[in-house]
C-alpha cells in the first residue's frame, strides 16, 4: 500500500510547508514546499509539489496521483495539431520516449514531475536541445550541432502538423500517464517494470509477498 496522507487535502487547497534549512546553500529556514491538489479530467486527483529555496533559487517539482494506478505504458501518435493537446502527467518515476527523434526523458536525480501537454513536453525538449547546441558549438562539434538542428527542425514540423511523432510514457509506479482520445494503453510487463528506472523512488521488496510494489520514501537530497 502506498501511504497517502495528502488525501486529506481538498482540491485547490494550496499549502506552504516550511522545510527548514536548504541542503544546497545552507540558507536558514529558506526551504519551502508549495503543494496543491489538482483534479485532472479522466485521470483523477494529483498533488503537485514544488520545493523552492528562497535564497539560492533551488527548485524541484513532482506530481503524484492520489489514487493507486496500475503501472502502464501509454502511447499516442501525434499527427495533427490537436494531438499536441494530449495531456501528459509525468511523475519523477516516469520515462518519456519520443520515437521519431530518438529522445528519451528518464528519471534521474534532477528529474522533475509535471502536468502539461505534448506541446509542453516538446518545449522542454527544445530548451534542453538549445543548451546542448550551445555546448557543442563551443566545442566545435559541427556534427553534433547539425544533429541537434535536425531534431529541432523535426520538432517544428511536428508542431505544424507536418510530421508524426510517437509519444510514449511508462511508469513502474503507475504515477504517470497520457490522457486523450487517441491515447492507447496497456499494462507494463514485469520485465518492463524491472528494466525501468524509478528515479528518486526506492523499491521496497514486500516482506510477506503481499502486494508487489511499494513506494518508499523519496530521497531527500536530490541534486
Ligand atoms: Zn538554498
Amino acid at each position: 500500500m502506498v501511504e497517502k496522507r495528502e488525501k486529506e487535502l481538498k482540491p485547490d487547497d494550496v499549502q506552504v510547508i516550511s522545510l527548514g534549512d536548504c541542503p544546497i546553500c545552507g540558507g536558514k529556514g529558506t526551504l519551502k514546499a508549495i503543494q496543491y491538489v489538482h483534479d485532472i479530467p479522466y485521470f483523477g486527483k494529483v498533488m503537485e509539489s514544488t520545493i523552492i529555496c528562497e535564497k539560492c533559487g533551488y527548485r524541484n517539482a513532482d506530481v503524484i496521483p492520489l489514487e493507486d494506478r496500475p503501472p502502464k505504458l501509454y502511447t499516442v501518435k501525434v499527427e495533427e495539431e490537436k494531438d499536441l493537446f494530449t495531456r501528459v502527467v509525468r511523475s519523477k518515476s516516469g520515462t518519456i520516449e519520443l520515437d521519431e527523434i530518438g529522445v528519451k526523458i528518464e528519471p534521474g536525480p534532477a528529474a522533475e514531475g509535471f502536468v502539461t501537454n505534448v506541446e509542453g513536453v516538446l518545449e522542454r525538449v527544445r530548451e534542453t536541445l538549445l543548451m546542448t547546441r550551445h555546448f557543442k558549438e563551443q566545442e566545435g562539434d559541427d556534427e553534433a550541432v547539425e544533429k541537434v538542428d535536425e531534431i529541432m527542425d523535426y520538432i517544428k514540423d511536428v508542431k505544424d502538423g507536418k510530421k508524426p511523432l510517437t509519444v510514449r510514457i511508462m511508469d513502474p509506479l503507475g504515477n504517470s500517464a497520457l490522457i486523450g482520445e487517441k491515447v492507447r494503453s496497456r499494462l507494463l510487463t514485469q520485465e518492463e517494470i524491472d528494466s525501468l528506472s524509478l528515479g528518486p523512488y526506492v523499491k521496497v521488496e514486500p516482506e510477506d509477498g503481499e502486494g508487489d510494489r511499494e513506494k518508499a520514501e523519496k530521497n531527500s537530497g536530490e541534486k
